[in-house]
């Protein structure tokens, strides 16, 4: 089953767009803005049709012409945009689709589709099963509206997902329905966050909580269901708050236009979304490179050029294109894309000389006003921001390790045959000399630099902060789980799963910086054959860099400190030359 989320926010959407309260300003123009929640199951089944999420399927390339199955939670009007039907008539004639939603939502959509006979209206009654195509569904009573109901749903898969907007406090009935289910996802509703929501009409993050504990004593959610909040207001925190406060409670949220895939498919490997990866099994999955083509390269270079004593640095970075490619004689790389980790750290005051946040310079990024755009047009290089969240615990590592191997599978998927990983953000740094010391088992002065450029005194408040968070870490110098939860690493996670899954695919990655750098370190933890995958692009003048790439054996494409970002991407045409040499006689 593979859940999309066109939508995860209330009916005004977060932020809301007459607001200008820190909730609404944390988000305003982010990849965190959330519209009318609404689901599309195998891109045929979609839940609600509220006018946000219709729409936005356009936004994230989705065509809505495979749905064949509506189900309507009540006719609210966030829920439930009638025109909609209008559209689809308009679009031509189109397959049947079953509409199904209570009958005051069936009402409201009639006059929409009457002349429109592929449209075959469903009444959903409480507790009465229905077939959907192949889905089997169960609608249960809502506490919202005299009319309204939620959505126990078995896909022909065997998946199994709740869908619970919009509610108050769940029902007796609806309770004694759930029981048992063990749901593989549980959508629940947050709309009143931090605020208190009459029980009778929606949830807040305490009765969210209360519910979620209700759900796990009735078997309905077990330690495998992954609980998502959705309908969520500007009255939640702002968003790494908001991940904080729900972690605590055992529930996440996605970003509208995030995609769960729950249980395994076709596509090999497959990553799931779930906190539940088994890091142990990605050792197996990185093989060597192929030394062998190196070789035969470097033999063939020697015999044309006998009088040559040694060889320069390009014929060094042809060898290892030879090896990631394993070819002899190599070809230029077609598709590269920077993978930019945005992530801005909450212990950042005091300790982070960067100006501009990350969220800021991811935003100037997508929007290709960063100077950097121009330096990645000049290599050819494509830019992609992903952002990640702060690690509070296991289960946001597991994510973040897993949401990076599923980035590199994506890109690998798309035809990208070079990668370039690097981050933007506040107090990155930190975090990555606590897991570089940590691991070399070096002293936090040998390893904290001065990062987005800090004086004297920021330094050494720095060096205090890697003192505590590698306190923290060292006892689990064995587990990098716990090693990236203990220095609030989301972040490097994220960088790591790059990596590793790049090499899993047999695709090169060109480190940038040294949050990128750490992140190798602790990725040679995961992936033994890994760093054979990666090649740093240039050395920051950071003590950590040294001490980690001396670790890995890594030698930079070139000596010099090229600048975040910068660095990889002027890299680029650097390869390419060494491509070209390869061929030279
Ligand atoms: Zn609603
Ligand atoms: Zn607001
Ligand atoms: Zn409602």
């Amino acid at each position: 089953m593979r859940i999309r989320f066109l939508g995860t926010g209330d009916s005004a959407g977060w932020p809301h767009p007459f607001c200008d309260c820190d909730s609404c300003q944390a988000v305003r123009g982010t990849a965190d803005v959330r519209g009318n929640t609404c689901v599309l199951v195998d891109d045929t089944l979609l839940v609600d049709l509220g006018p946000d999420g219709v729409r936005s399927a356009a936004r994230f390339g989705i065509p809505l012409s495979g749905v064949r199955h509506i189900l309507l939670s009540h006719a609210h009007a966030d829920h439930l945009h009638p025109e909609v039907f209008y559209w689809r008539q308009w679009a031509g004639p189109r397959d049947p689709v079953d509409l199904v939603g209570p009958p005051t939502a069936l009402q409201r959509c009639a006059p929409y589709h009457a002349t429109d006979s592929a449209v075959r209206p469903t009444p959903a009654v409480p507790g009465e099963r229905l077939q959907v195509g192949d889905y089997a569904v169960l609608p249960v009573q809502a506490t919202h509206d005299a009319d309204a109901v939620l959505y126990d749903i078995t896909g022909p898969d065997g998946r199994t997902l709740f869908y619970g907007t919009d509610t108050g406090l769940l029902c007796e009935e609806t309770l004694a329905a759930m029981t048992g289910r063990a749901f593989d996802v549980v959508l629940l509703e947050a709309t009143f966050g931090l605020e208190r929501a009459r029980p009778s009409e929606h949830l807040d993050l305490v009765t969210l909580a209360s519910t979620i504990e209700d759900l796990r004593g009735r078997g309905a959610i077990t330690e495998q269901t992954m609980v998502i909040a959705v309908h969520l207001s500007h009255r939640n925190p702002p968003p790494a708050r908001l991940t904080n406060e729900l972690a605590r409670i055992g529930a996440v949220v996605r970003r509208d236009g995030d995609v769960v895939e729950v249980g395994s498919s076709q596509r090999s490997p497959q990553w799931t979304d779930q906190a539940e990866l088994d890091v142990g099994s990605l050792a197996a999955r990185v093989d060597e490179t192929d030394e062998q083509s190196a070789q035969v390269l470097q033999d063939r270079r020697r015999a044309a050029h006998p009088q040559l004593a040694g060889d320069g640095d390009l014929d060094r970075l042809g060898r290892w294109i030879a090896s990631v490619q394993g070819k002899s004689t190599p070809a230029d790389f077609e598709r590269a894309r920077a993978i930019v980790v945005v992530a801005d750290h909450v212990v950042a005051e005091g300790v982070s000389g960067s100006l501009r946040s990350g969220a800021q310079q991811a935003a100037d990024l997508d929007a290709g006003t960063d100077p950097r755009c121009a330096v990645a047009a000049i290599s050819g290089v494509g830019i992609r921001c992903e952002y990640a969240r702060a690690a509070v615990g296991d289960a946001d590592v597991r994510a973040a390790l897993a949401r990076g191997l599923a980035i590199a599978d994506d890109e690998v998927d798309r035809g990208t045959d070079l990668i370039i990983a690097t981050n933007v953000g506040t107090g990155a740094t930190a975090s990555a000399a606590a897991v570089v010391g940590t691991l070399l088992g070096l002293e936090p002065t040998a390893v904290t630099g001065r990062g987005g450029g800090i004086d004297d005194a920021g330094w050494m408040r720095k060096v205090v902060l890697v003192r505590t968070l590698m306190r923290r870490a060292r006892p689990s110098i064995a587990d990098p789980v716990q090693l990236l939860v203990h220095t609030d690493a989301g972040d490097i996670a994220m960088i790591a799963g790059v990596l590793v899954g790049a090499a899993a695919r047999r695709t090169p990655v060109l480190l940038d910086g040294v949050v990128t750098i750490a992140a190798a370190l602790l990725a040679r933890e995961l992936a033994p054959e890994g760093p054979g995958w990666w090649l740093p692009a240039h050395r920051p003048a950071d003590p950590l860099a040294d001490r980690a790439l001396g670790a890995l054996a890594l030698e930079p494409v070139v000596a010099l400190d090229l600048g975040t970002a910068v660095g990889a991407l002027a890299a680029v045409p650097l390869l390419r030359a060494a491509v070209v040499g390869t061929r030279a006689p």
